[in-house]
């Protein structure tokens, strides 16, 4: 078994666990999954110890499952001007019995994920804006909310402009909202919207 074999069975099996770890809409390094199971497939159908088929077959099954999930995902999101979705989020945190919480984020693709929480449901949404930019939508909604001089609305563009992606977590205190910020879960890598003065 040459070093190769073993470079693959270690990238192969890596690439693997951190796919099985962090499930979700997000897929993950594409071309490192492909490079690494093709090479693996190669070896193990090949010149190489035929074990090494077991990692290649199961990277490239969860890299192509993840991929399905996330155009089923990307094809399903509703498509929708910002302006009409930071109107219909304010009024619902501005009711007294609209949300009591609200996490955004926008994703690496440009989807703006709204997590909320009400008196007697939690959920979660996303759409795609049209026309607009998502990082100015989550910028906007809480400066309304939490204050233009908000910190965490201050630590969002810094980190962001730092290339960390953050959600911003919203919860209502008293009459007003407090707005704080929390590592994401997945890709942490921010989304740069084409065409935004701001954060193209
Ligand atoms: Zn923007």
């Amino acid at each position: 078994m040459g070093i190769l074999d073993v470079v693959v069975a270690v990238g192969s099996v890596a690439l693997l666990l951190r796919a099985l770890v962090r499930r979700g809409p997000t897929p993950g390094p594409l071309l490192l999954a492909l490079v690494f199971g093709g090479l693996g497939l190669w070896r193990g159908l090949g010149p190489g110890p035929g074990w090494l088929l077991g990692p290649a077959v199961g990277l490239l099954g969860v890299t192509v499952l993840d991929f399905v999930v996330a155009a089923r995902l990307s094809a399903r999101m509703p498509r929708t001007d910002p302006a009409e979705v930071k109107e219909q989020l304010l009024a619902d945190c501005r009711r007294a019995d609209g949300r009591q919480q609200l996490t955004l984020a926008v994703a690496p693709g440009g989807a703006v994920m709204m997590d909320g929480v009400w008196p007697d449901a939690v959920r979660r949404d996303a759409v795609m804006v049209t026309g607009g930019c998502p990082v100015c939508l989550v910028e906007e909604v809480t400066a309304e909310l939490a204050g233009p001089e908000a910190s965490a609305l201050a630590g969002y563009r810094r980190d962001r402009a730092a290339g960390t992606n953050r959600l911003v977590v919203l919860r209502r205190r008293g009459d007003g909202w407090e707005a704080a910020l929390e590592p994401v879960r997945a890709s942490s890598r921010p989304h740069r919207p084409a065409g935004c003065a701001v954060h193209g």
